[in-house]
């Protein structure tokens, strides 16, 4: 039996895959980005509450309820001087981590920010920030501000006197490398999910795929089989029960099948086989009884006596219901000892499994039934009688010697007076 690796098939799969691969690549491009964007969204929230809370604490410590102050040049909090020494800033980058920096207008008077010999990034400036942003009472969030050698993002915010005025600012900010690690990382995490659910699905759609081929090729298989002439052939229960379009198919292929079947090799009027469905079948018992272990097979041919008279006394209507019933007869008897076909006009061929002898008293109960059939038509009561001719088959004879043989010997009954089986 030959099954089709179809092209259908792989086609299926280079299709499923590459949407899945691109829609993969697709969501995987977008849901960096979407990390990206969520993280400088929070980078810049987190920050800009570090630098609101560095006034805060700055705030808090002033008893004096002034706020922040100029005098003499220098920035004050109340009546203490800002930036005196570095202790808040330094136990706020412990809890929180991140560099802090303390202007006045635009230099940095106190920072958490060092060189690598470890002194402090102080009395330097940034005016431009100054300038731009705090001195007009603007907040200001960078990405990638070069800080003595080192890129930061930072939030900057304004320092303000009660009275409103810009004195200075404040920066809250944390090294661009580690931010990019840990986005890198979410990337990372998105991209094994990605992947994860990306050879899932591909598991689904290979199953999927091998389940509709599998349907598929039973399908082809059996249409093959129905163009070879093999219309026994059966179509398997679990793809008939389906709920689907194959198994619609298949009811339908079985339906049609079974029509053709009728059509191809019945004949119409007895419903038997006709006779090259009988010589379909005659063939496949020759091959077998050539085969190593085969069994031989006992052929008959049978005739009905004097049917031309059925005809002309009582019309041909009635000739062809004596025919049915003759047929009747015969089929219900061969249901299990073989078959039988309309060899042609009131001439029947009956093929037996096995030896002569059991073949011939089969055949003599069949001739039997056949002589007690009463056949009623139009108030006339019709009986008749068949001659038979049989032979068994021994190999290695062909078939033709079989047929001719058993033609024979049907003619001899006849010759010698009919309602007979010859052997
Ligand atoms: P014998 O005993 O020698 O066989 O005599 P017979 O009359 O049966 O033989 P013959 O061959 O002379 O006649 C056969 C008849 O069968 C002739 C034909 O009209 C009739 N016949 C063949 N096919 C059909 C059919 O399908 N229906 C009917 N009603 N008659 C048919
Ligand atoms: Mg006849
Ligand atoms: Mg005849």
């Amino acid at each position: 039996m030959r099954i089709y690796r179809t092209s259908v098939g792989k086609y299926f799969i280079l299709v499923s895959l590459g949407s899945i691969i691109m829609l993969g690549l697709i969501l995987t491009a977008l849901s960096s980005s979407t990390v990206k964007q969520m993280k400088k969204k929070d980078t810049a929230e987190y920050l800009n509450s570090l630098a609101k809370n560095l006034i805060y604490v700055y705030e808090l410590s002033d008893d004096t309820g002034l706020g922040f102050s100029m005098n003499n040049g220098r920035l004050m909090i109340g009546d203490e001087a800002v930036g005196s020494d570095s202790s808040i800033v330094d136990h706020l980058k412990d809890i929180t981590g991140a560099e802090y920096t303390i202007f006045v207008g635009g230099k940095r008077i106190c920072t958490t920010i060092k060189d690598d010999t470890g002194q402090r990034y102080i009395n330097t400036y940034n005016n431009d920030i100054w300038n731009e942003y705090a001195r007009v009472g603007k907040t200001c969030y960078l990405q990638d501000v070069e800080i003595n050698g080192n890129e930061y993002w930072g939030y900057y915010l304004p320092l303000r006197t009660q009275e409103g005025f810009s004195v200075g600012m404040v920066f809250a900010g944390m090294p661009s490398q580690s931010i990019s690690v840990t986005i890198r990382n979410m990337e990372i995490k998105m991209a094994v999910i990605m992947i994860f659910i990306s050879v899932i699905a591909i598991c689904a759609v290979i199953y999927a795929v091998r389940k509709l081929l599998r349907m598929q090729t039973t399908i082809t298989n059996y249409m093959m089989e129905i163009d070879r002439g093999e219309f026994a052939h059966e179509m398997p229960k679990w793809i008939i029960s389906r709920d689907d379009e194959y198994g619609r198919m298949s009811r339908m292929l079985v339906s049609l099948s079974e029509s053709l079947d009728g059509r191809v090799q019945k004949d119409g009027l007895t419903g038997l086989y006709n006779r090259s469905a009988a010589m379909h079948h005659l063939k496949k018992y020759f091959v077998e009884a050539n085969s190593p272990d085969g069994r031989s097979f006992t052929f008959a041919i049978g005739d009905i006596d004097f049917f031309k008279k059925v005809n002309d006394t009582y019309g041909h209507n009635c000739g062809d219901e004596v025919l049915k019933r003759v047929a009747a007869v015969m089929r219900n008897n061969m249901q299990d000892a073989g078959f039988v076909a309309r060899w042609g006009g009131e001439e029947f061929i009956l093929v037996f499994k096995g030896k002569l002898g059991p073949a011939q008293e089969k055949l003599e109960k069949i001739a039997q039934e056949i002589r007690d059939t009463v056949v009623v038509f139009d108030d006339y009561e019709v009986k008749v009688t068949m001659t038979f001719g049989m032979v068994q088959y021994h190999s290695p004879n062909n078939l033709d010697y079989v047929i001719s043989k058993a033609d024979k010997l049907l003619y001899k009954g006849k010759e010698n007076g009919r309602n007979q089986i010859v052997s």
